[in-house]
């Protein structure tokens, strides 16, 4: 009988269910949008019960639609948007505050007022992180401090915490299982990712108590099996990964020396460095890939938080593009070097810069700039932003040897091709590009004893187009010094 791999991919602004078929390709989909709450200036929260019921609606809807019960589903991976917190209550299962999401920066502040040499020192060392409020303690240590009684709780032993990823398998488990994966671990700030443990100390200095983490498994591993009434009997959850580590298995980067970029909402690129966690000089973040069999391969991380979110916003507030896939046909009747540059800086620049302070600017207007020169320059931004990434990459002695994309954007070939021309590499688009879903289906398929290798995972991965480079090196570095000048004028 034909079987499939279920992936549940919960992401920031909607959940998805697909299944896949045994060779990985997609074979039908659910998707539910959810609301976004934005209590305060600088809050994001998601209400528990919008993540837990749209992603069973959409897992239930995507089976009935296709007539399959349990027994069609071999196994269920889980993805999800990372660092994004709740905190629930082990007997009663009932979340104590809402989850606050990655974005959230209530926390900016309490980390600002721990931060000192020393500590700054040991977090990078332990998590390969950076002391922010991106990531998941100080959003624990809130939920600790301002809700009542929450503290005492906690002490007691009778609090829970968990990433999404967690916090699903709970929910699939009613209860029965706490535990998550290396990858979504590794994002907590409380992760020792050397020795692959909770760290005692960083518990300590954001007023954590061990009770409340989860077990940390591989990211194929048997996590737990979906209580029987959801979907007419048992499913095996046998995948977990964070949604940026997903997409990088999905794009079978399972070299050291391969790197993806996934362009959505913002971009992140991800380029694996084999078992070495390397330390980046140039503020990228160390992160887990994967663990797979207890071997841990490490991968260093650059998030570029405006790219998508540029084109939306020309869409929505400026108002002159009608639809996102416009953009490509208004930025061609541009020249390429018209001189207009968008530093789309709207909520700080991401890394290298990490400059919280900085704001957006369009810089180089002439009396001949118009709406094509405004467009092309939003999705130019894009290819230096990543260019920029390289860069630091550069300086920590890494090449991308080639750069496999995916996301929303990739839809727009001539940014693909711009994107080729400034970062001199060769760009190729996956023939599937819900890749962070087919992560998580890789990984639950090798557990499932589905696929045999990851040679056999790299083995199904296919181009859908490849873009080569076509730019001069004169006029790749007139544009690009151009953008770093732009870049200087918005820094704080
Ligand atoms: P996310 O998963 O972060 O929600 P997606 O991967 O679905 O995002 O990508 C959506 C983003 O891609 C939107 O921000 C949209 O503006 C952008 N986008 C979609 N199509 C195009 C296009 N043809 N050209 C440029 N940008 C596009």
């Amino acid at each position: 009988m034909t079987k499939y791999l279920l992936s549940i991919d919960q992401g920031t602004t909607s959940s998805r269910a697909i299944l896949f078929t045994e060779k990985g390709q997609v074979y039908a989909s659910a998707q539910e949008e959810f609301p976004q709450h934005f209590p305060e200036n600088g809050w994001v929260e998601h209400n528990p019960d919008d993540i837990w019921q749209s992603v069973l609606r959409t897992c239930q809807r995507v089976l009935a639609e296709n007539q399959f019960s349990s027994a069609d589903v071999s196994a269920i991976g889980i993805t999800n948007q990372r660092e994004t917190t709740l905190v629930w209550d082990k007997t009663s299962g009932k979340v104590i505050y809402n989850a606050i999401v990655w974005q959230d920066r209530r926390t900016a502040q309490f980390c600002d007022s721990i931060n000192t040499p020393a500590v700054s020192y040991a977090i990078s060392e332990k998590t390969g992180l950076c002391l922010d409020a991106y990531f998941s303690a100080s959003k624990i240590h809130w939920i600790l401090e301002n809700v009542t009684g929450a503290r005492a709780r906690a002490v007691q032993g009778e609090l829970l915490f968990g990433t999404v990823d967690t916090f699903l398998l709970w929910q699939l488990t009613k209860g029965k299982v706490h535990r998550t994966d290396a990858t979504n671990a590794s994002r907590t700030l409380l992760f020792n990712i050397h020795q692959q443990c909770w760290d005692e100390e960083l518990l300590a200095l954001f007023s954590i108590p061990s009770s409340m983490l989860p077990e940390v498994m591989d990211c194929s591993a048997d996590f737990g099996r979906t209580a029987a009434e959801f979907f007419q009997g048992e499913i095996p959850i046998l995948a977990m990964a964070g949604d940026q580590q997903a997409a990088l298995i999905g794009q079978a980067c399972f070299k050291e020396g391969m790197a993806k970029c996934t362009y959505g909402t913002g971009a992140f690129l991800m380029l694996n460095t084999g078992n070495k966690a390397l330390k980046s000089k140039s503020r990228l973040l160390t992160t887990v890939a994967y663990r797979l069999k207890g071997e841990t391969t490490y991968a260093i991380e650059g998030s570029i938080f405006m790219a998508g979110a540029t084109i939306q916003w020309l869409r929505d507030a400026l108002k002159i593009l009608s639809s996102a896939s416009e953009s490509e046909a208004i930025a061609k009747q541009a020249k390429l070097e018209h001189g207009v540059f968008l530093v789309p800086a709207f909520t700080g620049l991401g890394a290298p810069y990490w400059d919280a302070d900085a704001r957006g600017a369009i810089l180089g207007l002439t009396r001949d700039s118009g709406i094509n020169e405004i467009v092309s320059a939003a999705l130019q931004s894009v290819a230096f932003q990543t260019k920029d990434l390289q860069k630091a990459m550069e300086r920590d002695g890494l090449r991308p040897l080639s750069l496999k994309v995916d996301g929303g954007m990739v839809a727009n070939n001539d940014l693909l091709q711009f994107i080729s021309d400034i970062l001199a590499v060769n760009v190729e688009r996956a023939e599937v590009i819900e890749t962070t879903a087919l992560g998580v289906a890789y990984l639950a398929g090798l557990q499932a004893g589905i696929f045999s290798s990851m040679d056999e995972l790299s083995s199904l991965w296919q181009c859908n187009k490849k873009i080569t480079p076509a730019m001069t090196e004169a006029q790749r570095n007139r544009l690009y010094s151009q953008w770093q000048l732009a870049v200087e004028k918005v820094q704080k």
